[in-house]
């Protein structure tokens, strides 16, 4: 694809979705490091009633590194996966207090050293917490985007982000995670995308070959 076609697709997402940003509610790196963990398998608006009560009552890495394992769990049920979730947050608390001073790391390599931090939450810290993007959340919205756009025929999602940085311009890669998820959610749709309502289905592959 033509650089310039690249840049017209995601300056045209965002004249669509001029609001576009992540929908996780936070005070600071660390919250938001928590809603992202609890987000797995989860809708945003579900991690926000949840995390409203729970940064009541635990609300630092000091916090839940010396949680009672069962009073997370009790809180984040709702969340799903909440066993393996209450555990990772209280290693999580424990790792930062113990190697970073009680800080989140503003370091994408370390970010990943944190228990349930993968690449994608990574990356999404680095971005929304930190205004310091080092690459590409790439969740399911847009693993299947950049799969149909042609950005990408990869399907494992840190092999598609790669593709993703090498033709996506820098400036644009905190933008593009939710740009994607908005586009998603509203006219590419897993099951039946909205192609005719679109607006970047000339640039998009999926489109051109559906048209043959
Ligand atoms: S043209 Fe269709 S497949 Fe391509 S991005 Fe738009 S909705 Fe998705």
């Amino acid at each position: 694809m033509k650089k310039e076609d690249v840049t017209k697709i995601i300056e045209t997402l965002q004249k669509e979705y001029p609001e576009s940003k992540g929908s996780l509610e936070s005070k600071n790196s660390f919250e938001l490091l928590v809603a992202v963990c609890l987000s797995a398998q989860c809708t945003d608006e579900r991690v926000n009633i949840v995390t409203k009560e729970l940064f009541k009552k635990y609300d630092t890495p000091e916090d839940f590194a010396n949680a009672d394992i069962k009073e997370i769990e009790k809180i984040i049920k709702p969340c799903g996966f909440y066993h393996n979730k209450a555990k990772n947050l209280k290693l999580a608390g424990q790792k930062i207090v113990k190697d970073f001073n009680g800080q989140v790391p503003e370091d994408i390599e370390l970010l990943q050293t944190i228990p349930g931090v993968g690449r994608k939450t990574a990356n999404v810290i680095m971005c929304d917490a930190f205004d310091n993007p080092k690459g590409i959340a790439v969740d399911t919205h847009c693993k299947r985007l950049s799969n149909k756009i042609g950005f990408s025929s990869e399907q494992e999602p840190e092999k598609v982000e790669q593709d993703l940085l090498k033709i996506i311009p820098k400036k644009y890669w905190k933008y593009v995670n939710h740009l994607f998820i908005d586009h998603g959610r509203k006219i590419c749709r897993a099951q039946k995308p909205r192609c005719e309502d679109c607006v970047i289905n000339s640039y998009c592959k999926f489109y051109y070959n559906s048209k043959k």
